[in-house]
């Protein structure tokens, strides 16, 4: 009984090691989000905004939807 005890606390031991290690090979992958924070001038009134925050209409940067509106 004690030796399954042990084979199962090892079992275990190695599954939390291998999940643990998944989450870190995650973490070190932001490259998407260094597109878009990039950084535009909007047409209307000058303010630079990111990209990802940005009204986009007819290939024009808008930093609000009143400027995209005017
Ligand atoms: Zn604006």
């Amino acid at each position: 009984m004690l030796k399954w005890l042990l084979v199962i606390a090892v079992v275990v031991g190695i599954y939390y090691f291998f999940i643990k290690k998944k989450p870190m090979l995650k973490a070190e992958k932001p490259t998407k989000k260094e597109q878009s924070s990039e950084l535009v001038e909007c047409t209307v009134c000058g303010t630079f905004c990111s990209v990802s925050e940005a009204f986009i209409k007819e290939r024009r940067y808008y930093c609000s939807q009143e400027c995209l509106d005017a």
